[in-house]
C-alpha cells in the first residue's frame, strides 16, 4: 500500500487531496460510503494513522472477534487498492458496491478455507464422488493419498499408493511430514503422490484423496490458508509440468491409501511393502 504510481501526489480519484495510505482508505469520497456501513473506525473517529488505528483495534478486540475483523479490514482494503488501480490503470470508474460485492466473495472464500473438514456438495455432482474405488482407464495410473494423523495433531504419516488399470499395486510412498492440521496432511500425500507422478514419469495419472477441499486446492486457484501455502503451490506447479488430474472419492473409496497410512506408524507395513504387500493390503487392492 506504500507504493504510488505516477509522480502527482495527488489523490487520482477525487485530486482534491493527498493520496496518503489514510486518505484512500477511510476519507476519499467513494470510500466514506463503505466506511459506515462496515462500522470501520469503531469508535475511534477518522484515524490519522492506520497503524495507529490497527493497534488499537488490537488492543480492543480479541482471540475470534479479532481475527475476523482483521480479515475483513485487510480484505476491503485490498479491494480498495484494487479499484484504485482499476481506475488508474484501466479508467474504470470505481463502483463502492462492486468493490465491496468482491471483497465480501473474498472474505466469504478465505472464512470457507479455514475449516478444513467441511464437506462442500457444490461443483461436485455424484458422477464425481466414487463411493466404492475404480481402476483407471487403460494405460492410465491411480495414485490414492492419504493421511494419519499423529495423536500430538503435529505430525502425520502420509502415504501415496500407485495403482495401474488392472487394480494392481504397482508404487507406494509413505513419509513423516511435521505437519499444522489434517488439511495439511493431505496436502502433503497429494504433494508426495504427484512428485511420484513425475518421478516415475507416468503420463496419465488421476490422484485422488478423500479430502475434498484439498482437491478442490490442488486444482483451482483459490486463494489457500496461508499455513498450507507452500504445499498447494508445489503441487500447483508439479500440475503444471505433468498431465494430472484429481479427484474427490468417498473415504470408502479411499481404503487401501488409508490403511497403508493407519499401518505404518504402527510398525506393520513391511519393508518392501510394495512388492509384497501384506495380506491386509493384498486384499485392499483387490476389492477397494
Ligand atoms: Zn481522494
Amino acid at each position: 500500500m506504500r507504493r504510488r504510481c505516477g509522480s502527482s501526489k495527488v489523490c487520482p480519484i477525487c485530486e482534491c487531496f493527498e493520496e496518503s495510505i489514510e486518505h484512500l482508505l477511510f476519507d476519499c469520497q467513494w470510500v466514506r460510503a463503505f466506511g459506515c456501513n462496515l462500522n470501520l473506525n469503531i469508535g475511534h473517529g477518522h484515524p490519522s494513522s492506520v497503524q495507529k488505528w490497527t493497534s488499537q483495534i488490537v488492543d480492543d478486540l480479541k482471540g475470534e472477534q479479532l481475527m475476523g475483523y482483521l480479515e475483513k479490514i485487510v480484505m476491503i482494503a485490498w479491494h480498495i487498492w484494487k479499484s484504485r488501480n482499476d481506475f488508474v490503470f484501466n479508467y474504470n470508474p470505481v463502483d463502492p458496491e462492486r468493490t465491496l460485492r468482491k471483497a465480501f466473495a473474498a472474505i466469504y472464500e478465505f472464512s470457507e478455507l479455514r475449516i478444513p473438514s467441511l464437506i462442500h456438495t457444490d461443483n461436485l455432482t455424484v458422477e464425481d464422488v466414487y463411493s466404492r474405488w475404480k481402476a483407471p482407464d487403460h494405460g492410465s495410473f491411480t495414485l490414492n493419498c492419504d493421511v494419519a494423523v499423529h495423536h500430538n495433531g503435529r505430525e502425520g504419516i502420509c502415504a501415496a499408493v500407485l495403482r495401474n488399470s488392472e487394480g494392481i499395486l504397482v508404487d507406494g510412498q509413505v513419509i513423516n511430514a511435521k505437519i499444522n492440521s489434517p488439511l495439511h496432511g493431505e496436502l502433503v500425500a497429494i504433494r508426495l503422490a504427484c512428485g511420484m507422478v513425475k518421478s516415475l514419469g507416468i503420463r496419465r495419472a488421476i490422484v485422488e484423496s478423500d479430502n475434498q477441499m484439498a482437491i478442490k486446492l490442488s486444482v483451482s486457484e483459490l486463494v489457500s490458508p496461508w499455513d498450507v501455502a507452500a504445499v498447494v503451490l508445489d503441487i500447483r506447479q508439479l500440475c503444471e509440468e505433468e498431465d494430472i488430474k484429481f479427484a474427490w472419492i468417498r473415504r470408502n473409496a479411499n481404503g487401501l491409501a488409508h490403511s497403508v497410512a493407519g499401518q505404518a506408524p504402527k510398525g506393520l507395513l513391511p519393508v518392501n511393502w510394495v512388492a509384497s504387500p501384506k495380506d491386509t493390503t493384498r486384499s485392499f487392492t483387490r476389492t477397494i
